[in-house]
């Protein structure tokens, strides 16, 4: 007898087994059933508030695009990390919030303003059984494209038609000056555009917020300028847990927990964003409250950690719960 006519017969031997337990898939053919919503998305639950992360696709930044690296040092970090030297792809992501029957997202993603490898968060509140007529309310951190442009059409209307869409006040001034938008690099230009259309798609409904403010409920902003000069992340609180939203405090994870001080080519003021993100990391390791990320790897939740001179990215355990 070969050896695969033996294994044949010992797996048929124990398909009739497993038959005779009922172990699931062994049954005859029946329909299977469809995946219930929200499957497969890692919803986490902050007290009563359940937080989704949506991920909206990614971003390949090259090599030059971090700032005030030291390349053998940056070649170590990734092949810390298993990952090879030069450019680091980042992900988007955004995070739906459901507290007391209202509908909050944190960033809408890029839409298709910014190539192919992004705009897939419509597919992700679909899968949440979300439609985005029922959004009550659109945070955002920051009037980047990766952070806001989704909140259009790409005719440059409104995606969430009864959504308030809060923005940061400085970043909206920022994007409104003429002056700025004269003296910005031709790359940059578009991001002006996006955030005024932004604006004024949602001109009913536009909230600017600042400082430490409550902006709903268990929901309060955090300034983080640097990266923009309105840069917000948002801590939300519910029955004695706590969750920190804190944006884009970090691009790439393999490098700037390890080396706070190493920036990215688009933040308007590096040398505030690096004081910000110390900042950060040092609040948030030294509270242990847990962090999400919109360039933290999806889905984003984690905690920070100290270590040497720096620290290190530690990603939340999950509970699997399904
Ligand atoms: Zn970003």
């Amino acid at each position: 007898m070969t050896l695969s006519r033996r294994s044949m017969i010992a797996a048929s031997g124990l398909i009739g087994t497993s038959a005779a337990l009922g172990v699931p898939g062994s049954t005859p053919a029946q329909a299977s059933p469809r995946a219930p919503r929200g499957y497969g998305l890692p919803t986490r639950k902050i007290g009563s508030i359940d937080v989704t992360p949506l991920l909206d696709g990614y971003i390949d930044v090259p090599a030059d695009g971090v700032i005030g690296a030291d390349l053998a040092e940056a070649r170590a970090l990734a092949a810390a990390v298993f990952q090879a030297p030069g450019s680091r792809r980042i992900p988007v992501n955004a995070y739906l919030l459901r507290l007391g029957g209202r509908l909050v997202l944190v960033d809408t993603g890029a839409a298709s303003g910014m190539g192919a490898t992004l705009g897939r968060l419509p597919m992700g509140l679909e899968a949440a059984g979300v439609s985005p007529k029922q959004v009550d309310v659109v945070l955002i951190s920051h009037m980047h494209p990766d952070h806001i442009n989704g909140a259009l059409t790409p005719e440059g209307d409104a995606v969430f038609p009864n959504a308030e869409l809060f923005v940061p006040d400085a970043d909206f001034a920022f994007w409104h000056d003429d002056a700025n938008l004269s003296r910005a690099p031709k790359e940059m230009k578009p991001f002006f555009l996006g955030a005024r259309k932004a604006a004024e798609a949602y001109a009913p409904r536009l909230r600017r917020f600042s400082g430490e403010s409550e902006i709903l409920g268990p929901i309060r902003s955090v300034p983080l300028p640097g990266h923009t000069p309105g840069h917000a992340g948002f801590i939300i609180e519910s029955d004695g847990e706590g969750l920190f939203i804190w944006a884009d405090v970090v691009h790439i994870a393999a490098y700037q927990f390890a080396r706070p001080e190493w920036g990215l080519a688009f933040d308007i003021d590096p040398h505030m964003a690096a004081a910000t993100r110390r900042r950060a990391l040092e609040r948030a390791s030294g509270d242990g409250m847990l962090v999400a990320g919109m360039h933290l790897p999806f889905p984003g939740f984690g905690h920070v950690a100290r270590e040497g001179k720096g620290y290190r990215f530690v990603p939340a355990e999950w509970d699997y719960a399904i």
